[in-house]
């Protein structure tokens, strides 16, 4: 078997966003954001728990007006995730959600106007023991910026995130996280590289303004991925037109598939032909539908025949290769049982289910001898 290729991450310091560790040797979290109208608290409730059910790490949550600050304090008390407030420019919103218990305020300091509401800020996040995320985005760079470089470009992003973090450093305030988005693959990819290598804060990835759920995943897998893989980035947020559960299920396949992050059922899949024994895509996407409660790792391959099957279903923890008269079912890299085409579905998921079963018994006396 290949082995397994180790991604080297970049050593970043560690913040903590509430209970959530960013950074460091944390695993790499996911995160969205609600798009609910945040004066509406229990529409944007609703979509928290939704996020938290699909596994979120984080949420953050837009307050563009003093109303929005207090309905986001309502908030705070009804969910247990942690809450990143999203503001732009007003500082006393700021200091109101620190008040409401954000976890996070994303917040550039450069755009706060005065020094002494920047002062303010800072000084409110630190009592309050939160961070800050810088969050640049090419589409908003500041004018002196857009006027040196002429347009947006991975320097200027660079250029624009060193800014507002040099005034944290002035106020010796080092619990931040710095993202600077593009909606261009490249420029994000550039900008993320060079900012890497000159700050040991955190990274959160994001392509920004991605696209439809579609071309928004590719772009993001693209973009995201490449950075992953050179060890780039402490928290993603992939940004889809689209509900924001997808962007959640998106951020940790790309995790899942670079081996960052396990959670949940892992469909390994042909992509099906004439030779398939059973109807590989409508197989697959009921048992995808199936299986999204779990949040445990399992390994799922569905090969619609022996050309592949075998080989596939013999590496993973439950595997099914199609064949004549009956396709076999494999059970942790064993073969199992042979399974009629009308009741994959459901055989499949009663042993993708009983493996989940047997890891929360392993852990359960893992957890016992562990305090013995
Ligand atoms: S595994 Fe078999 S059914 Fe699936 S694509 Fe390959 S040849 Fe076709």
């Amino acid at each position: 078997m290949e082995p397994e290729v180790t991604i080297k991450r970049r050593k970043s310091r560690q913040i903590h966003v509430g209970s959530v560790p960013v950074g460091g040797d944390a695993p790499i979290s996911v995160q969205s954001m609600t798009n609910t109208d945040t004066c509406d608290v229990d529409a944007t409730v609703a979509q928290i728990r939704a996020l938290e059910g699909v596994g979120a790490d984080i949420v953050r949550v837009s307050v563009p007006t003093m109303d929005a600050a207090e309905a986001f304090g309502k908030i705070r008390k009804q969910v247990s995730l942690p809450l990143v407030a999203d503001i732009h420019y007003d500082y006393k919103i700021a200091l109101k959600v620190a008040d409401e218990g954000a976890d996070c305020l994303r917040i550039n300091p450069g755009n706060i106007g005065r020094e002494d509401r920047v002062r303010a800020v800072i000084e409110s996040a630190r009592d309050h023991g939160v961070p800050i995320r810088i969050g640049v985005n090419a589409g908003s760079l500041e004018k002196e910026l857009q006027r040196k470089y002429g347009e947006p470009t991975s320097d200027a992003l660079v250029e624009s995130a060193l800014r507002h973090a040099e005034i944290l450093d002035r106020y010796d305030f080092q619990d931040f996280k710095v993202s600077v988005k593009a909606s261009n693959v490249f420029m994000t990819l550039q900008a993320y590289r060079k900012l890497a290598s000159q700050i040991e804060q955190p990274l959160h990835l994001g392509v920004t303004e991605a696209g439809t759920f579609r071309s928004g995943t590719v772009k993001s897998s693209v973009a995201l991925g490449g950075l992953l893989m050179e060890g780039i980035g402490d928290t993603i947020r992939v940004s889809l037109a689209a509900d924001p559960v997808e962007e959640i299920r998106v951020g940790f396949d790309i995790l899942k598939s670079l081996n960052l992050r396990k959670k949940g059922v892992n469909i390994i899949a042909c992509p099906s032909c004439s030779r398939q024994n059973f109807d590989v895509i409508k197989t697959v996407n009921e048992l995808e539908a199936r299986l999204e409660d779990i949040n445990e790792s399992v390994d799922l391959a569905v090969i619609g025949c022996l050309v592949n099957g075998p080989g596939e279903a013999r590496e993973v923890d439950v595997g099914l290769t199609g064949g004549t008269p009956n396709n076999l079912s494999y059970a942790d890299g064993q073969k199992s049982h042979h399974i009629k085409s009308e009741n994959l579905v459901d055989e499949l998921e009663r042993m993708v289910r009983a493996k989940v079963a047997r890891q929360r018994e392993d852990e359960e006396k893992g957890v016992i001898l562990r305090s013995e």
